[in-house]
């Protein structure tokens, strides 16, 4: 699984970085990166929490 982030759409509320900081961090634009994009199977659940979490819909997951 990969994950797709959308720097337009996000508006750095940080959900996504409270259910998987591994996986996303906020900058210094308050704007999300992902800071690795290639999901782990062990963190899937934490990642898709993350995802589901979004407020503005900014976050998905592609199968690979
Ligand atoms: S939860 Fe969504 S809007 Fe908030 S920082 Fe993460 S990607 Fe951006």
């Amino acid at each position: 699984m990969k994950i797709i982030a959308s720097r337009e759409r996000c508006k750095g509320h940080g959900q996504c970085e409270l259910f998987a900081p591994d996986y996303f961090e906020i900058d210094d634009q308050a704007l999300v990166v992902v800071v690795k994009d290639d999901v782990a199977p062990a963190d899937v659940a934490a990642v898709e929490d993350a995802v589901s979490h979004c407020p503005e819909v900014a976050l998905r997951l592609q199968r690979v």
